[in-house]
């Protein structure tokens, strides 16, 4: 039987709500209404070795003893995770930086780091005798959620917005989703969602409803750590819709300094970047505030960055501040430019997200406060195969 050190789930906001049996179904917290995160005995899991990884397969599992699977339970996994970490030497050249790393996410099963979120979710939500999912998406992560139901012989309802780009709709249709296409923005099918699916018994696996996606994209933490021999970058450059990756890799920083696997002191700096025509975190940010509310008439190329409401904004922003990152909005004309020139000088397959983080660190190089020597992680999030009329 695997190894497992997932004890319970407890609400984030620190409201103090939990702790909550991880064998049962649990969604927000009951008390505050706000999202609930997955914990492990980490004094048990000092005991877990980062050795034992050499033999075992390169996927985002390979790290399963702290993730929110109990030790009987089986993942449902398409090969998600363990993603190249390229050095962009002639990009990084253009910028004047020595060490620019793209960590190349459109390399995952449908095209996007939604795969390893809806691995995790999917697979709790199979664990625990789940036959239906649902969820509003962006794109992606209808698509990967799509995906994982197939895998796990499930079925999966999709609500999207109406103005998707239609290879998003296909691609969910393709792997057997049922398709509601909703008049308005992400947060506008998350209101049909949540009315369809009122008394139906079936699983929402949204942004941060549950604990599953945030831990499946803190795996891109602990795969940094490892691809750098246990160090961390100086900087972390991610392009944020609902914040998953930003608040889970900074968890996972948390958990390998608590098991013994990193020293302490050594975090990078955390950058969110936003398109400047949905910027609710990058406007809580340079604010000061500690959530960042709704964005009004939210537009922008980057579908995944269209989110003008976040759940998990206090989680976003404590990061942010935390790591002594930063929040930089950029327009979509510098990102879909940049999305070209990581096709064109690094031969990635860029979706507009990882177009606009590179826009990002052109920002932070122009302010001095990205130094030349430093090392830098660029998220490529996406592929660009399913944005391509954006290049047009
Ligand atoms: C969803 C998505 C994002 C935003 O990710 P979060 O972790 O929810 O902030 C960025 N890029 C792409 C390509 C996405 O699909």
């Amino acid at each position: 039987m695997a190894s497992s050190y997932f004890t319970h789930l407890e609400c984030g906001s620190g409201c103090g709500a939990g702790p909550f049996d991880p064998r049962e179904r649990h969604f927000l917290c009951p008390s505050c209404k706000l999202p609930m995160l997955a914990r492990y005995d980490l004094k048990a899991a000092r005991a877990w070795k980062k050795e034992s990884l050499l033999d075992r397969a390169p996927n985002m599992w390979r790290y399963r003893d702290l993730m929110p699977l109990l030790a009987a339970d089986a993942p449902v996994t398409l090969g998600e995770g363990f993603t190249p970490l390229i050095h962009a030497q002639r990009l990084g050249a253009t910028l004047g930086l020595e060490r620019l790393l793209i960590k190349d996410e459109s390399l995952n099963p449908t095209n996007s780091f939604k795969a390893r979120g809806l691995s995790a979710a999917v697979s709790r939500a199979r664990a625990l005798g789940a036959e239906t999912i649902f969820l509003p998406t962006a794109g992606n992560a209808g698509n990967a959620a799509a995906a994982y139901a197939a895998a796990a012989g499930m079925k999966c309802e999709v609500f999207i917005p109406k103005d998707a780009k239609q290879p998003f709709i296909d691609e969910c249709r393709l792997y057997g989703a049922n398709v509601t296409l909703v008049d308005g923005l992400i947060t506008d099918a998350g209101r049909v969602a949540t009315e369809t699916a009122a008394g139906k018994g079936w699983y929402e696996v949204s942004t941060f409803r549950e604990a599953g996606r945030a831990e499946g994209k803190k795996t891109m933490g602990y795969e940094l750590a490892e691809q750098l021999n246990w160090t961390l970058p100086d900087w972390i450059i991610y392009p944020t819709g609902g914040g998953t990756g930003i608040v889970g890799m900074w968890k996972a920083f948390a958990e390998m300094e608590a098991i013994g696997w990193l020293a302490a002191g050594q975090r990078p700096k955390m950058v969110s970047v936003q398109a400047d025509g949905c910027a609710p975190i990058i406007r809580a940010f340079d604010n000061g505030a500690e959530t960042a509310g709704t964005w009004d008439n939210a537009h922008t190329v980057a579908d995944g960055l269209r989110v003008p409401r976040a759940i998990a904004d206090f989680l976003i922003l404590r990061t942010l501040r935390e790591s002594g990152g930063g929040a930089v909005a950029v327009s979509d004309a510098e990102l879909v430019k940049d999305m070209l020139l990581l096709g064109s000088l690094e031969g990635v397959s860029a979706a507009p997200e990882g177009g606009a983080a590179l826009s990002a660190i052109r920002h932070l190089v122009a302010q001095g406060r990205i130094k030349p020597q430093e090392t830098v992680v660029l998220f490529n999030t996406g592929g660009a195969l399913k944005y391509l009329d954006a290049i047009r």
